[in-house]
């Protein structure tokens, strides 16, 4: 099997290098020219097989997409400066599998026009951050139909620990963003357990103890607070601000089809909009902490 990566950043690359060890015929690349290039210097000495553009992904026959959104998702296989677009030179009966968090729209959209092609789409978005991406713990969600997944199960093995079956494509998809709001809403309401501690000048090594030893214990609490989030903290977790927001939208998006707007989520996305729109785009996740504290004092 022919495989073609696309996407090599915080998640992909890890990702990327963890298939190498299953796969004898892949091949990736990132659509930063200058990452690319720093990552095929990288390659040679980790044994890793990066090309020099997407050119060298024609013929593959499963292209699997790491990239921040499913717009960039079609971009990489519909256009092109130069040559045929990708998706007019895989092999027949090729499939593309994008595990990036995309909207579910954009990924039925896409489905529909790979069809016609003859190429099959499966979503198969991720959950777990850098260090699951590393360690091949993943948890994968995966939509589509059951005899285009089997054959490719084994790759999901290599990335993930947990697989999980979410019905038609799209659903995966669908799945992930709530998820990922879910995720976002306890990361608001530890960042807000922060700063009440603070105010109340109670010790907040102790309050996060406290939290993960109960009830108001996530994900959150228990990887990122201490992590990277206490006086001192780096503040880098590996997950952009900027694609939590977009997974907010998607989330936030998904009312037209629910037929109800969840009044939580609608704070919860203007919060992280709010957010985006006023820190640098290379800002963290867990920097929404910092915001909502200098926030909080600009409006005392
Ligand atoms: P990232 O920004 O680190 O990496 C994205 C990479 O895609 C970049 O290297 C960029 O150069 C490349 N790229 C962008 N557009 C491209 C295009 N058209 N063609 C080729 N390459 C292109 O992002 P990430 O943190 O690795 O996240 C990737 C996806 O995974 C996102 O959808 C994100 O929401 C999701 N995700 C991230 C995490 C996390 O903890 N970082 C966890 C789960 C899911």
């Amino acid at each position: 099997m022919r495989i073609g990566f696309i996407g090599l950043g915080q998640m992909g690359f890890p990702m990327f290098g963890n298939l190498s060890k299953t796969q004898t015929n892949l091949a990736g690349f990132d659509g930063s020219p200058e990452h690319n290039e720093k990552l095929r210097q990288q390659a040679k000495h980790l044994k890793l097989n990066i090309a020099a553009s997407l050119h060298e992904l024609q013929g593959s026959d499963v292209i699997i997409t790491m990239l921040p959104h499913g717009k960039a998702v079609r971009s990489s296989l519909f256009d092109s400066a130069s040559n045929q677009p990708l998706v007019d030179t895989l092999a027949k009966n090729a499939m593309v599998v994008d595990m990036s968090s995309s909207s579910p729209l954009d990924t039925i959209a896409l489905a529909n026009d790979l069809k016609q092609r003859g190429i099959n789409l499966i979503d198969a978005p991720v959950s777990g951050s850098v260090p699951k991406a590393k360690a091949a713990t993943l948890s994968i969600m995966v939509g589509g139909d059951d005899d285009i997944i089997e054959p490719i199960k084994p790759l999901f093995q290599a990335m993930g620990s947990t697989i999980i079956r979410t019905g038609k494509t799209g659903s995966a998809h669908g799945m992930k963003a709530i998820n990922n709001y879910v995720y976002a809403a306890g990361l608001l309401a530890a960042s807000e357990a922060m700063l009440l501690g603070k105010a109340l000048d109670l010790n907040l090594d102790t309050l996060i103890d406290v939290l993960n030893a109960s009830s108001g214990r996530n994900v959150a609490t228990e990887t990122k607070l201490k992590q990277h989030m206490l006086e001192g903290g780096d503040f880098k977790a590996g997950f952009g601000l900027h694609l939590m927001a977009k997974d907010l939208n998607i989330a936030y998006g998904l009312n037209q089809h629910a037929g109800f707007v969840p009044p939580q989520l609608a704070l919860c996305h203007a919060l992280w909009q709010e957010a985006r729109q006023e820190l640098p785009p290379t800002s963290d996740n867990t920097e929404i902490y910092r915001f909502l504290e200098k926030k909080l004092h600009t409006t005392d």
